[in-house]
């Protein structure tokens, strides 16, 4: 018996107004697939930079919370 139905970022997501508020602290890069873990929190519409090549991508969060990159 493990619940771990306690989470912690409620803080984290307050911020975040469209697609229904759902955010994320990871990513994989859509140019060199590099797995980016523990990066700041973002959500939509919010810029992130893949640590492994630099490239910079806005984060577009659709209705059903599927995650997608446009170049910066
Ligand atoms: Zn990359």
């Amino acid at each position: 018996m493990s619940g771990n139905s306690h989470f912690d970022d409620d803080d984290f997501a307050k911020e975040a107004s469209a697609a229904g508020g759902r955010s994320f602290d990871e990513f994989d890069c859509p140019d060199c697939s590099a797995n980016n873990v523990n990066v700041e929190n973002f959500s939509d519409g919010d810029e992130v930079r893949c640590m492994y090549c630099g490239n910079e991508y806005v984060a577009r969060i659709s209705a059903e919370g599927k995650l997608k990159f446009k170049s910066a």
